[in-house]
């Protein structure tokens, strides 16, 4: 049986930044799967003494935009970021626009 990977996740590689449109944090994939993300955050515990540990959390493959690609054509070369309505992603200088 083949799995179809969802197509946002079309391109992602483990060590990508991607952003989550739920949580409003980027953060860097650790692991992929068909139709989600595991994503690794730092979370700060609030015992003391506080330490500062990696959770792992999953993330749906429609909730997050790749920042490590250009959001219109998918290279990964020559992309830069740029944001909009405060969400960041990533434009290649060939798709980006003149100014
Ligand atoms: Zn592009």
């Amino acid at each position: 049986m083949k799995i179809q990977s969802h197509p946002r996740l079309r391109g992602v590689m483990i060590g990508d930044e991607v952003y989550s449109y739920h949580y409003h944090l980027a953060a860097r994939v650790a692991d992929i799967f068909p139709a989600a993300v595991c994503v690794r955050i730092g979370v700060l515990s609030t015992e003391t003494p506080m330490e500062l540990s990696q959770t792992p959390q999953l993330w749906r493959a429609d909730e997050i935009e790749n920042l490590s690609v250009c959001r219109y054509c998918g290279a990964r070369d020559n992309v830069r970021v740029v944001s909009e309505n405060g969400i960041p992603f990533r434009v290649c200088t060939q798709c980006l626009p003149e100014e």
